[in-house]
């Protein structure tokens, strides 16, 4: 038995962060969700360089179309390796046949020079032509001349702007900050903490294991007005995966809760990257229905073909050598492991 539905998206990812498992321990245990991020993801994405970033993205999309998901938006970070580091990531998602909208996080977290060279990596890679989205890491660790500028950069570029927002509650100052510059094509990852009626424009994207992961609380997208996708936030890309969490975790805030609805957000990733609509995944399982898929784990794809072309068949990608990637990758990750 197999069905055949579009190309699925991970609506928010972060493909450096491929790498980051099995890394050494932080010095200590993150007490919080502001400590995870400075013990672990701050101290893991100023260790990366270009080489680990090509083969972080190669591994990272190499899952992806493992899973059926045929489109990546990510959302990057690499402070000692910021130029040049949104093309390495499209040539290697190109090289697997996955699609990718890229972003580079703008950050004062390093320094104004640092935030400058983030806002000049995003104008080159657009202005050459690249796909992408201007991406802010927060608002919390940006100034507002930095805000500002990326919003500046985004609407000159005729783009949208990729931001965490509310994912923690150092992040409440978000909304009125982002309120005089947000746009409908701006993609908001997280929203945990953001106000019923935030008057920010926009797409939300949704990340229930990575919420979870983090303990920064439910987000509860069915209270918000604007269109809901869902996301990794970099753990994986298996968007079947992600669905079920979604559901589970609504379930979890509400037992009169449908799957249908977390199949909604899953299926409205697709308006991010409309391409998708006629890629083709023929899968292990039929019929691919949110009422058989939620209680239905290890669905996989047998076959996918993006824009006309078979890139993975009997479950194996047809352009690289998936061993060959993952050992590749896993030299890097010992590079990276070493330098922490
Ligand atoms: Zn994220």
């Amino acid at each position: 038995m197999s069905a055949t539905t579009p190309g699925l998206v991970c609506g928010h990812h972060h493909l450096y962060s491929a790498l980051a498992r099995g890394m050494p321990p932080p010095p200590r245990t993150p007490q919080d969700f502001g400590e995870i991020l400075e013990l672990i993801w701050w101290r893991l994405d100023a260790a990366l360089d270009l080489e680990m970033i090509r083969w972080s993205a190669l591994l990272g999309a190499l899952e992806a179309l493992e899973q059926g998901t045929t489109a990546i938006v990510d959302h990057h970070e690499s402070p000692n390796a910021i130029e040049g580091s949104l093309s390495v990531i499209a040539d290697a998602c190109a090289e697997v046949g996955v699609r990718v909208v890229c972003a580079y996080g703008v950050t004062d977290r390093h320094g104004s020079a640092g935030a400058r060279q983030g806002l000049e990596e995003n104008r080159r890679f657009l202005s050459e032509g690249g796909r992408g989205l201007v991406g802010i890491h927060a608002a919390f660790t940006c100034e507002d001349a930095t805000l500002e500028a990326a919003a500046g950069l985004a609407a000159d570029l005729g783009v949208g702007v990729h931001v965490h927002v509310c994912e923690g509650t150092q992040d409440r100052e978000a909304p009125s900050r982002l309120r005089p510059l947000a746009r409908e094509d701006w993609l908001l990852a997280h929203c945990v903490h953001l106000p019923e009626d935030p008057g920010l424009p926009g797409t939300i994207a949704h990340n229930p294991r990575s919420n979870l992961n983090n303990s920064v609380g439910y987000a509860r997208p069915v209270r918000f007005a604007n269109p809901v996708v869902l996301g990794s936030d970099g753990i994986g890309a298996a968007m079947l995966d992600e669905f079920r969490m979604a559901y589970v975790c609504q379930r979890a805030d509400d037992v009169t809760a449908s799957p249908e609805t977390a199949w909604a957000w899953l299926e409205g990733g697709r308006a991010l990257v409309p391409e998708t609509e006629r890629d083709e995944v023929t899968w292990t399982y039929d019929p691919m229905d949110p009422w058989h898929l939620a209680f239905t784990p290890g669905v996989r794809p047998r076959r996918v073909v993006v824009d006309g072309e078979t890139v993975l068949e009997d479950g194996r990608p047809t352009r690289v050598d998936a061993d060959e990637v993952r050992a590749k990758a896993a030299e890097q990750a010992r590079r990276l492991h070493a330098r922490l």
